[in-house]
């Protein structure tokens, strides 16, 4: 299943807002400013009379922002109806993964290339959906840039939240090789990327050598710097054009800066935002709910107080004993608040939760 299909089935563009039965009363919680909430969502159906109802009951919860995906299609209707209450809205946008795209696929040559030397648009890691940019061509860098100004450009709209703005997992979480059989314990040169030209010509220039020319180009630490550096260049160009525009710009990054560096080529510690969401997703990572508290804590450690940090939970695969759990963990480890993917998948029981842990 791709993520589309799976968004999909989740209930996002099939006005989610409806599925759901008012629960509150007009009895308006005090939000807790010392501990944000956040929340991801979307769906193109939805009528302003939808993003009103849905962003009443997120108010009413002490929600403090949404992070709303679909772009043009669902941004001009929501941010009225967010602003109205208050709330703060970040357009939700993914970055060098941009599966069927077609501006991008009219130009083969901008997709990442692997060390078995086969394009990201032919050969697909892991999943059809996975269809990566090169972040080193500067004709990728200056697309990408001018998608992300367009969005920011939206009146009203506070920010724009970066998602997938990495390298393809060189290694998966831990708690996803059995789904695609894999035993990754070291970097396998189908996930491994960019091997292109333009990547190899740029490293050679800055350190004399091809990294095709190691034994094992994984093991080589100046060549792991450089694609740190790659993502970080793009990052940090768009959050120029960002500021400039007076919004804010945000990520939602692996769970710990180890953790992103090494499964994903993602230094976040390192990039110009105004705040961060580590997906600190611990089933994911094969890892006890104590892995909230301790990847937050080396989050903010990372930080040293430059921006918030606000740990982000997948709500799929919890129960609401595990929700308050990883909302006590994230607050121990140091998190600003919480970030929860999604919005169709916050029952009643969850929102009641995680208001009653925000004050605790
Ligand atoms: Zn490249």
């Amino acid at each position: 299943m791709n993520k589309r299909t799976f968004l999909k089935q989740l209930g996002l563009g099939t006005g989610a807002a409806l599925a759901f039965p008012t629960f509150f009363t007009g009895c308006e919680a005090t939000p807790n400013e010392d501990f944000k909430l956040w929340v991801w969502t979307g769906g193109d159906d939805k009528t302003s009379e939808d993003w009103k109802q849905e962003f009443t009951k997120l108010k009413e919860a002490g929600f403090h922002g949404v992070l709303v995906g679909g772009g043009h299609n669902t941004l001009p209707t929501a941010i009225p109806e967010a602003k109205a209450l208050g709330l703060e809205i970040h357009a939700w946008v993914w970055t060098m993964n941009q599966p069927g795209d077609k501006e991008a696929q009219a130009h083969p040559e901008w997709y990442a290339v692997s060390r078995e030397g086969n394009s990201s648009l032919d050969v697909r890691p892991y999943v059809d959906y996975y269809q990566w940019l090169c972040p080193n061509k500067p004709e990728v860098q200056e697309y990408i840039f001018n998608k992300m100004m367009d969005i920011c450009d939206l009146e009203g709209l506070d920010g724009v939240q970066l998602d997938y703005v990495r390298f393809c997992d060189v290694i998966l979480p831990p708690g996803l090789w059995s789904k695609y059989d894999l035993v990754q314990d070291h970097e396998m040169p189908e996930y491994d990327f960019c091997y292109c030209d333009t990547c190899r010509d740029k490293f050679k220039a800055k350190s004399g050598y091809d990294p095709l020319d190691k034994e094992d180009p994984s093991q080589d630490e100046d060549w792991k710097q450089f694609r740190y550096d790659s993502i970080t260049e793009v990052v940090n160009k768009i959050a120029a054009g960002v500021h400039e525009r007076k919004k804010k710009l945000s990520a939602s990054v692996f769970a710990s800066p180890s953790l992103a560096r090494k499964f994903v080529r993602q230094a976040w510690d390192d990039w110009d935002l105004d705040f961060v969401f580590p997906m600190i997703y611990y089933k994911m990572y094969d890892e006890p709910v104590e892995f909230v508290r301790t990847a937050t804590r080396e989050g903010v450690d990372a930080l040293k107080g430059s921006k918030p940090l606000y740990t982000a939970q997948y709500l799929h695969d919890k129960n609401a004993e595990e929700v308050r759990q990883s909302i006590e963990m994230a607050k121990a480890g140091g998190s600003e608040g919480l970030a929860v993917f999604n919005y169709s998948l916050l029952s009643d029981e969850f929102l009641e939760v995680i208001k009653a842990a925000q004050k605790a």
